[in-house]
């Protein structure tokens, strides 16, 4: 009784359905501080963290995160008593924790590696200062002790975890935002996060507007499920627009936002409307987020191996020309490239063009996914390391994709999503003057007039070589692991 507490976040910037919150709270705290370290593992790169497996050296977040996360931080800033440390979290967290006498600090539970080791190192250091550390699970659908298997046993494909949990777990109702709270804003932080906010440039006039912050994305919740939410599964695919998916990615990414409440609001949205094939798929796509998340605490560092799980020896390229044309979004392949110059404004592209920017990447320039994966990681508004680094082992055919060598068309790709070329056309001005279908693949003859770059590689002969390359690496792999089996080669 009596005691001063506080609680380290990271990717849980919210007070409903914070676990870690709500064990502080049992112990009745006369004071409860709210902390987060402006440094490693969410901003900068420190101590723990690898090095990054990039040609280039790029800053750890990019702006549009950035602003993200301090817009959050504000948010939460106006309700608690927030302070905000810069540097290494073991050194700075648990000699500021000493000298406001804590008596414990909570956290929500991280287990990729380099959030697990800071972790570590914050509990050993402020062990030595005699503060207790405590963390809770938080941030997924499922707690580990709901999930049908130890996770040892998490299913290597993704529908087979699907139909277990489906079968057997009930999502767990969110827990409320406390009442009240022994935590009372500092003007300090206020004016602090309002200079860190203030040199940031805005959102890009072209992007989502995002707004950090739990009391935005529960509002953005609300309106997406009064409508738009219920002819999801149709627009999903989409390349452009504010309501054909849900954009929630950013604030489940930092927390804002708990994957419960989300889950919560939809069961409500289909007691009001009616339950139909949209509302379900966007519990399914949930359910592939949660996936991830057991998938690291599953296989850890495996995680950003070369290799993957299943230790393929592939002969990735490291050619840096190849890999600053994908990034600038000048390949010669206007739907990568339209994605490409999207992420690089607006820190966000869709479902859809990721999967094909990171198939054109492994598949057609054959670079080290891991180039990719890191590059996403600085530039993604919404970089998630569970998701982020899922999506790309399985895209890269080194994961649980049962199918193995996965590939897209980009021009297939442009005329079944883009069919009229708007995306196009928005991304790439030198192509404006052109309409659908010339503008998916214009001819050679067109591209020097309009200022367009020649395709970088041949479509056919790069794909046929990441083919021939990965089937080779797979059959040469005898036996003893389980992923391997008779894929299918086919296109997505
Ligand atoms: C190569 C690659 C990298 C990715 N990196 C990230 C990342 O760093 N952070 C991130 O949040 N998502 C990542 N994704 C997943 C997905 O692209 C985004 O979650 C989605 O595009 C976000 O838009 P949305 O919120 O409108 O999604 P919606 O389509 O509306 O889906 C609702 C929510 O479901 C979850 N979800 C949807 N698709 C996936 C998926 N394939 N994997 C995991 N969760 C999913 C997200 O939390 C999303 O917000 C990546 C996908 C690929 C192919």
């Amino acid at each position: 009784m009596g005691q001063k507490v506080a609680i380290w976040l990271l990717n849980d910037l919210r007070l409903h359905d914070h676990p870690a919150l709500q064990a502080a709270l049992r112990t009745h705290p006369q004071e409860m501080l709210f902390v987060y370290v402006w440094g490693p593992p969410a901003v900068a790169w420190g101590r723990y963290s690898y090095p990054p497996a990039l040609p280039q050296r790029f800053p750890r977040a990019s702006v549009p995160r950035q602003r993200f996360i301090l817009e959050s931080l504000l948010d939460l800033a106006h309700r608690v008593h927030l302070v905000l440390l810069e540097g290494e979290p073991q050194e700075v967290l648990p000699a500021w924790a000493a000298a406001q006498s804590l008596s414990a600090v909570y956290a929500t539970r991280e287990w990729a590696p380099e959030e697990a080791a800071y972790q570590q190192a914050v509990a050993q250091a402020l062990a030595a200062r005699g503060i207790s550390f405590h963390t809770e699970e938080g941030n997924a659908l499922y707690r580990q002790s709901q999930l049908p298997f130890p996770v040892e046993n998490l299913p290597l494909l993704f529908t087979r975890f699907r139909q277990l949990v489906e079968r057997t777990v009930s999502v767990l109702p969110p827990l409320p935002v406390p009442p009240a709270l022994p935590s009372s804003p500092s003007t300090e932080t206020l004016r602090l996060l309002q200079e860190k906010l203030a040199p940031l440039p805005p959102y890009a006039s072209q992007s989502f507007p995002f707004k950090g912050g739990e009391t935005a994305g529960q509002k953005w919740v609300r309106t997406y499920f009064e409508g738009p939410v219920f002819t999801y599964k149709q627009t999903r695919n989409s390349f452009y627009g504010e309501t054909f998916s849900s954009h929630f990615s950013p604030w489940l990414a930092v927390g804002c936002l708990s994957p419960r409440w989300v889950y919560a609001q939809l069961r409500e949205a289909e007691k009001k409307k009616g339950a139909n094939d949209s509302t379900y798929w966007l519990f399914f796509e949930l359910l592939w987020r949660e996936y991830f998340r057991w998938l690291a605490l599953r296989w850890g560092k495996k995680l950003f191996a070369a290799g993957g799980l299943r230790d393929l020896r592939l002969p990735w390229r490291h050619d840096e020309q190849l890999f600053t044309a994908w990034i600038e979004g000048q390949t010669g392949y206007p739907i990568v490239d339209a994605a490409m110059r999207e992420l690089k404004t607006t820190g966000w592209t869709s479902n859809r063009a990721r999967q094909i920017v990171a198939s054109f990447l492994t598949k057609n320039l054959f670079l080290d996914w891991r180039w990719g994966a890191s590059y996403f990681e600085v530039q993604l508004i919404d970089y998630d390391v569970y998701s982020n680094w899922g999506n790309w082992l399985y895209q890269a055919g080194v994961g649980t994709d049962g199918r193995g060598f996965r590939w897209f068309d980009p021009v297939r790709q442009a005329k079944l999503y883009d069919p009229e070329g708007h995306f196009i056309r928005m991304w790439i001005p030198e192509l404006r003057s052109l309409s659908a279908p010339r503008v998916y693949m214009p001819e050679p003859s067109l591209r020097a007039k309009l200022g367009y770059p020649e395709p970088i590689v041949a479509w056919q002969a790069s794909l046929s070589y990441a083919k021939d390359t990965y089937w080779r690496a797979v059959k040469g792999e005898p036996k003893g692991n389980q992923l391997l089996r008779l894929f299918q080669d086919e296109e997505e």
